[in-house]
């Protein structure tokens, strides 16, 4: 069996005492699947430790501060910008053993769970009480709230409904120092300064949360989803913006384009007609009159603009089935090509049509192929470029290729992330957004939760003393695709630097 090189017998050992041998992970063919998330940045731990209680994530905190080990908190490791991936030798704490729904106050439709719960499960176990939980990423059946907290995740739902951040109502989180500390309230108002809000997408950097008190809501009366078929991405773009000018929030509005066709077909065989160029899903929900009235204005305004064929579904069945393809859209990739890397950026929604002819000429230009399925309503893009990992070329081709992407949506007018968070992958374009008094600003924040820095390192730059998720948001603190062999930030918008 082979043997973790960097292993520190003392760590391991003190980490053992406090959670139990079989709950600490070291021998290097065990860390393999703790290297990478759902990005395409990769970094071995030097272990893993699974706690069960916020008592025992305590107690490894001033464990690993005891040995000098960074530490990294790890949900169910979908992160699509390198968020979970342990760098610097970290040790990983997995929170997935704190699955518990430790309260339901049905009343009040606040639930109290830990951050290990499967974000699809919290809907499921409060379903009987006519409540749901309302953030839904697309990778509602794997990732967990916890993680959900560090990325403040969106999902299809969040365009009417808000983001992970609007539905949390406080959180328990060990800090630095191992203490234990509640942020917020488990009321809907709390007052003093927002340390919750803080915490919510601080990506692990701040912390880590142990127990998260949720907003819950009450299921719609009804709910009624269309999917309409379209022979020009154009014609699909036309459609989203006549839904919002008709003055409309439906409860999803959700774009594939050919190429994700392409990919579900063989999959899921939804029979699309062969000369779709793109597929729009627009779901409504509320009272009965309500939605009866907006479905007949959205199937109007779809066919005004040439919808090919509209299906529709208003019972659960067939509504999971009309979903499916969107839903495992990114897993379907995998027909086209081994490996994707999906870039997250937001445009003003007058944009998008224009910077997806960007993306494009991007990938024409660079001779990649990328496809798009996103959440067309906020505006927020998704292009998966699409390539295989074990050629040099197309992984050096694929990482320019994000770079041009991101630079379009902030040259739009938008923003680096709609949900996936800043990572490995984005923080070298902090700059873009974010002047040095601003980028001060968060990291001074950063301080206040973790404490000084004693190494006086640059600003943002995490030294010994900043224990939490090293190397990610700031910008300088690694560097996206390094473990393909680039070995600059100045790759990023001219692709001319050393490539090895
Ligand atoms: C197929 C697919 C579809 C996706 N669709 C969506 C989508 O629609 N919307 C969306 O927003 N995202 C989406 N994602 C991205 C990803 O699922 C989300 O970012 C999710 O919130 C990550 O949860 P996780 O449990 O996997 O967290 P991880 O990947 O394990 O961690 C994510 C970040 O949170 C931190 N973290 C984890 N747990 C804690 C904790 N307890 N305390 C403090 N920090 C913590 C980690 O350090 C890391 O920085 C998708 C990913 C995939 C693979």
């Amino acid at each position: 069996m082979s043997t973790n090189n960097s292993v520190n017998s003392n760590l391991i050992s003190d980490l053992s005492n406090a959670v139990g041998e079989q709950y600490v992970i070291w021998q290097a063919e065990d860390l393999l699947v703790y290297e990478y998330d759902g990005s395409i940045d990769k970094a071995t731990p030097q272990a893993v430790v699974l706690p069960e209680t916020a008592e025992e994530v305590s107690e490894v905190v001033k464990i690993a501060n005891k040995h000098g080990a960074y530490i990294v908190a790890r949900g169910a490791g979908t992160s699509l910008s390198g968020g979970a991936v342990p760098l610097r030798d970290a040790v990983v704490i997995a929170l997935t053993r704190l699955t518990s729904l430790i309260e339901v106050d049905a009343k009040n439709r606040i639930a109290i769970v830990e951050p290990g719960m499967i974000n699809l499960h919290l809907s499921q176990r409060v379903s009987h009480l006519g409540l749901f939980y309302a953030p839904d990423p697309a990778s509602q059946k794997t990732c967990t709230i916890g993680g959900n907290i560090g990325e403040n995740a969106g999902g299809p739902h969040c365009l009417a409904l808000g983001v992970t951040t609007n539905h949390v109502l406080g959180l328990e989180v060990v800090l630095a120092d191992g203490s234990l500390n509640w942020f917020g309230g488990t009321e809907r108002e709390s007052t003093g300064y927002d340390l919750r809000g803080a915490f919510v997408g601080s990506e692990g950097t701040l912390g880590i949360v142990t127990k998260i008190a949720v907003r819950l809501l009450p299921k719609p009366e009804t709910i009624h989803s269309m999917l309409a078929a379209f022979t020009t991405m154009d014609a699909a773009s036309n459609t989203v913006s006549a839904i919002i000018a008709a003055g409309m929030i439906p409860s999803a509005l959700e774009m594939m384009d050919r190429k994700t066709i392409d990919a579900v077909e063989p999959f899921y065989n939804p029979g699309y007609p062969a000369e779709a160029e793109a597929v729009l899903i627009v779901e409504v929900d509320g009272l009965y009159e309500a939605v009866e009235e907006q479905t007949e204005t959205i199937l109007s305004i779809c066919n005004q603009n040439g919808a090919m064929e509209i299906r529709e579904a208003d019972d659960e069945d067939t509504r999971t089935k009309l979903w499916e393809t969107r839903k495992g859209a990114i897993g379907a990739y995998g027909t086209i090509a081994p490996t994707y890397y999906l870039v997250d950026g937001v445009v003003p929604r007058t944009k998008l049509r224009q910077v997806l002819q960007q993306v494009d000429q991007i990938a024409a230009e660079l001779n990649v192929t990328v496809a798009n399925v996103f959440h067309a309503g906020d505006g927020n893009i998704h292009p998966a470029i699409l390539f295989n990992e074990q050629n040099p070329d197309e992984v050096k081709q694929a990482i320019l290729a994000g770079s041009k992407i991101l630079e379009a949506c902030v040259a739009a007018g938008g923003a680096l992330s709609g949900e996936h968070g800043i990572g490995i992958e984005k923080q070298a374009y902090m700059p873009l957004v974010f002047n040095e008094n601003d980028l001060e600003a968060m990291s001074r924040l950063r301080t206040a939760f973790i404490g000084e820095s004693p190494d006086n390192e640059p600003i943002g730059v995490p030294s010994l003393g900043e224990r939490f998720n090293p190397g990610k948001v700031f910008p300088g603190g690694a560097i996206h695709g390094e473990a393909y062999g680039i070995t600059s930030e100045s790759f990023r918008s001219t692709g001319t630097q050393d490539w090895q």
